[in-house]
């Protein structure tokens, strides 16, 4: 017998050998049937795959991310037995799950594939899942998995099976096709319903230029039609969502390849809402204890070595800018945290002074790739509704607490209820890759995961999320389209302090580290505009909005008093205009 534990706490004793599904079946049919994918002991595992230890059991279905990750990679199990159906002697390569739907990177050689075979390769995917072929995973020696791939000349799948340990290599099989795997799929074929290729696009192999480039064909798949057609639907509204479509038409911002790419030119209106964000943020700021600091845009580069953003930053993004002074050098600003270290450390604090918190809307840069910019919302410039505050750890938990209650206000004040909240903690098995000692992480993990619930949050933990320097809670904000989005980081950090030597006097007249709080409830001002615009359709909240009352003279006679209106408004903050053009009432009321 084995003994299994379920999510929920309860443990059972099954017969030593049975499949989760088998287990799904014995607790209830229904579940059994909706059962797609599983995990033992923090492994994803078939649900046919027999289980001979004691250990913790999940279970997921369609409505799972994981459920839906097994589904999609399995689907591109059946795109890849249906393209080498069609295009013979052509090389599989990898065929990943993605956040929406699935991807193959296949070298077509003399083949070539469009858009326009998408439909008959939907349709030969959709005859073959009917036949409800069963995902088989199966343990394969390293010599024979290399014998199979030779035998057909790829290259690609050789490479990717010369990095694996023999022993610990599987294939997967499906009706007549075979694939390098190392599993996370669905029973069987008959659940995929409906399928949609959805693009082809270029990608290197191993995602190196110097590389052959392949074609990457994109689709998605779904257990009912119904939801294929929901989900279309869906982009269709994106589209016409798009903050880069609107953001022109509403005249927010622009951008100019002479100014240089990623670099966005705020327009009167948009630089008007922008304005009405950062002094909504300061108003409740003020309240909660912060104080408004300004930094410069540059710092020299020793600042950042100290800091520590340089090692990390510095070789892949905007290189130092030289003076006539013999080896000065500057770096554009990564990031605000080392100014306002710098600033904290112009007094010295006591204890009774702290928290000391700082804020600023500080614009900072980085290069990203020109291939990552897209409209506002990956930029070479930006915005951070940025504040640090240093504490006390006896204060860290509270100031946690209240950073919540401000981002939880944000998102109120602004439409967006649907949140779950995530906290980023080290990877347990890397932590070299990490600034900082073992034991302030151990502290700061802590702090997160109390303050959190403390406060009633729905969260989930991913391990391997963390910055380089701190554990962090992020929130994840769904938009009225559904569409998640990481917004509203607080992040607690012990490594700052350090390296700037921060320090307070406490009560006994020592001196003391402070602990560092990182936070931004937007974010960028540019990343949480792009996503208001989708979110909202550019219908902002009325007390954002440009123009919130318009006054309408029904006639000629009308027009003073409109412009007595207009003014009473005006004298007390309404923004409102007088629409006086010489057309009919109906007409100006659009
Ligand atoms: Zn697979
Ligand atoms: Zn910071």
């Amino acid at each position: 017998m084995v003994k299994i534990k379920f999510p929920d706490g309860a443990i059972r004793s099954y017969e030593s050998g049975l499949t989760p599904y088998e287990i799904a079946s014995s607790i209830s049919s229904g579940l059994a049937r909706s059962i797609i994918s599983s995990d033992f002991n923090g492994q994803k595992i078939e649900t046919t795959t027999q289980i001979f230890d004691d250990g913790n059991l999940t279970f997921y279905t369609w409505r799972d991310n994981e459920g839906k990750e097994a589904f999609w990679h399995s689907t591109a199990h059946l795109l890849a037995q249906v393209l080498e159906e069609f295009y013979d002697g052509i090389k599989l390569t990898i065929g990943p799950a993605i956040s929406n739907g699935f991807y193959y990177d296949v070298d077509f050689g003399e083949h070539s594939m469009s858009e326009k075979d998408f439909l008959k390769i939907e349709k030969r995917m959709i005859e073959i899942a009917r036949e409800k072929h069963e995902f088989k995973l199966r343990s394969i020696s390293k010599k024979e998995a290399l014998d199979f791939y030779k035998k057909n000349r790829n290259q690609y799948k050789t490479e990717l099976i010369e990095n694996l340990k023999d022993g610990e290599i599987t294939f997967c099989d499906h009706d007549n096709f075979t694939d390098l795997c190392r599993g996370g799929h669905i029973p069987h074929t008959g659940l995929i319903k409906a399928v949609k290729l959805m693009s082809v696009a270029g990608a290197y192999w191993r995602a190196d230029q110097n590389n052959t480039q392949l074609t990457r064909v994109y689709g998605i798949s779904f257990p009912k039609q119904k939801e294929l057609t929901e989900y279309l639907n869906l982009l269709e509204e994106a589209k016409k969502r798009d903050h880069r479509k609107l953001g022109k038409e509403l005249e927010l911002f622009t951008f100019s390849s002479k100014v240089g790419q990623g670099l966005p030119l705020w327009l009167p209106k948009g630089a008007e809402l922008r304005e009405r964000l950062e002094s909504f943020l300061k108003k409740a700021q003020k309240k909660a204890g912060y104080k408004q600091v300004i930094s410069p845009h540059i710092g020299n580069k020793e600042l950042y070595t100290t800091s520590g953003h340089y090692q990390k930053y510095g070789e892949s993004s905007f290189q130092p800018i030289s003076t006539p002074a013999d080896g000065e050098e500057f770096l554009l600003k990564p990031m605000n945290c080392p100014h306002h270290c710098e600033m904290y450390n112009s007094k010295q604090w006591s204890y009774k002074e702290l928290p000391v918190r700082y804020a600023e809307f500080g614009t900072v840069y980085r290069y990203e790739q020109s291939g990552e910019l897209h409209g506002l919302t990956r930029v070479r410039g930006f915005t951070q509704d940025d504040a640090h505050i240093f504490c006390t750890e006896d204060q860290l938990n509270e100031e946690f607490k209240n950073v919540i209650d401000l981002v939880l206000y944000v998102f109120g004040s602004l439409g967006f209820e649907n949140f779950t909240a995530q906290v980023s903690l080290r990877d347990k098995e890397n932590k070299e890759k990490y600034i900082g000692t073992d034991s302030s992480w151990i502290e700061a993990e802590k702090a997160i995961i109390n303050a959190t619930k403390e406060k009633g949050l729905n969260y989930n933990i991913e391990y391997g999320e963390a910055a380089f320097y701190g554990p962090k809670l992020d929130f994840m904000v769904k938009d009225a389209l559904g569409r998640e989005w990481q917004l509203g980081t607080i992040q607690v950090d012990y490594n700052l302090p350090e390296r700037f030597d921060l320090n307070y006097v406490d009560k006994n007249n020592e001196l003391m580290r402070p602990v560092m709080i990182h936070r931004a409830p937007f974010g960028s001002l540019e990343r949480f505009i792009a996503i208001l615009i989708e979110h909202t359709a550019g219908n902002f909240p009325l007390w954002l909005t440009t123009n919130q009352v318009t006054l309408i003279p029904v006639g000629e006679k009308h027009k003073k008093y409109s412009e007595k209106v207009l003014e009473l408004l005006e004298n007390n903050e309404i923004r409102a205009t007088v629409d006086d053009r010489n057309e009919t009432v109906g007409k100006k009321n659009t």
